[in-house]
């Protein structure tokens, strides 16, 4: 198993990330963000998190990750 498809697997089972991965892999939806203490299921970092439908379920970095495994093939 490569970086890639360890870190497509992270992003695509995540239930909950904190802001940084949030900001990194998703696009931000206002309004219904509900944060609270807990792990982070893409950096593993205990810190604030919130679910990953807050952040359009990842789906940008999801693409980004896919696009630069395939390049690097
Ligand atoms: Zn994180």
């Amino acid at each position: 198993m490569n970086d890639y498809d360890d870190l497509l697997d992270r992003l695509r089972s995540a239930y909950q990330c904190c802001k940084d991965c949030g900001t990194k892999y998703g696009v931000y939806s206002v309004g219904c963000s509900s944060s609270r203490i807990g792990k982070c299921d893409v950096c593993d970092a205990e810190t604030y998190v919130t679910e990953t439908r807050d952040y359009a379920y990842l789906i940008t970095g999801i693409c980004r990750v896919e696009a630069a495994r395939k390049s690097a093939r």
